[in-house]
């Protein structure tokens, strides 16, 4: 099969490698007919995130069961399914407390040996691990495009939102309009926030985000912090920093008002500062930490009652062969691009 290697630092190139065996009797073999590239896809590549190289690419997914495990019953062959882009046990103590996201067993697809050995998504066929825990039945009548955002991007924006809207909250704020933070301002959306504000630098972010239900859209410029201060004259309750860059945090802090929360979904890149002082004045409280994956199904469950919709960020359609050229696109900055979705059926 096809498997979307990183073969170099930013050189990734399509090897042909053996189907992967099923042998564990709780995984399922799966054949993927959708996949993504993701923001943290490129910090691979980058070595941002591990000096590894030489494994394959890719940690989103919908895919057709190809061979079910002795020991797993929810599924069979030729079931349309959906998986987490990181996998856990569900019985470490660390699961059993409800950090799921850092598994002591666990890790994240296509993401090398220090991150759990799993195979790549940008691949032909993976091995999904505790698939009674993780995998999920995708309904009739959700596309795999929606169902593909259910197993990261979609997940993750609705986690911030839980940790932020609170029930005072009439209005939210979300900095930075990638898959992440639109997948904030349409859960929020859905779940009934009336007034929802995206801010980014790219025109087409904006444009999805309005489609996603952004009721005020920002374009980031020089005077960025007094364009929100009219938008937000009192402040805000609920803020979600999507980028996770020093700008982004220090704009998130200045618009947060008294008893608000703060959100930061963006993975730094380095060590960043905060006034705790002027936090703690206002009793603001800062969460961060990865998307919860463990409520794939409920969310599914909305797209095919048309509560949702998170088709809009999927700007390109592109092919399995077209990946690595997208892949070059992206690290360039293409300010077209918001979500590809490659489509492999
Ligand atoms: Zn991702
Ligand atoms: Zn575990």
């Amino acid at each position: 099969m096809k498997a979307l290697t990183l073969t170099a630092t930013n050189r990734v190139e399509f090897l042909e490698v053996p189907i992967p065996e099923l042998t564990d009797p709780h995984s399922l073999r799966v054949r993927v007919i959708a996949t993504s590239i993701c923001g943290s896809d490129l910090h691979l590549a980058a070595g941002h995130l591990t000096p590894e190289i030489g494994f394959a690419l890719g940690h989103e997914w919908v895919g057709i069961v190809d061979e079910v495990g002795a020991n797993v019953r929810s599924f069979t062959v030729g079931d349309r399914v959906v998986g987490p882009a990181a996998v856990w046990c569900g019985s470490c103590e660390l699961c059993s407390r409800g950090q799921e996201q850092r598994c002591a067993e666990g890790g994240v697809f296509g993401s090398g040996k220090g991150m759990g050995n799993l195979g790549g998504a940008q691949s032909e066929y993976l091995i999904a691990p505790w698939a009674e825990n993780t995998v999920v039945r995708v309904p009739e009548g959700v596309s795999d495009a929606q169902a593909l955002s259910v197993g990261d991007v979609l997940s993750t924006g609705w986690t911030a939102v839980r940790q932020v809207v609170s029930e005072n909250a009439t209005d939210l704020l979300v900095i930075g309009c990638g898959p992440v933070g639109l997948s904030a301002i349409h859960t929020a959306s859905a779940a009934g926030v009336a007034k929802i504000v995206g801010v980014d630098r790219l025109p087409a972010r904006l444009e999805a985000a309005r489609q996603l239900g952004a009721t005020h859209t920002v374009l980031a410029g020089d005077d960025v912090l007094t364009e929100l201060r009219q938008v937000l004259p009192g402040r805000t309750l609920s803020v979600i920093d999507a980028v996770g860059t020093q700008e982004s945090l220090d704009l998130a802090c200045s618009l947060a008002g008294i008893g608000a929360r703060i959100a930061v979904l963006g993975i730094p890149s380095h060590a960043l500062t905060v006034d705790m002082a002027g936090l703690l004045m206002r009793n603001v409280t800062l969460w961060t930490g990865l998307g919860d994956l463990g409520h794939m199904s409920e969310l599914l469950e909305k797209i095919a009652r048309g509560e949702l919709d998170p088709t809009p960020m999927f700007s390109h359609t592109v092919t399995l062969a077209e990946v690595p050229a997208y892949y070059e696109l992206l690290a360039a900055g293409d300010p077209s691009i918001v979500k590809v979705f490659v489509s492999m059926s």
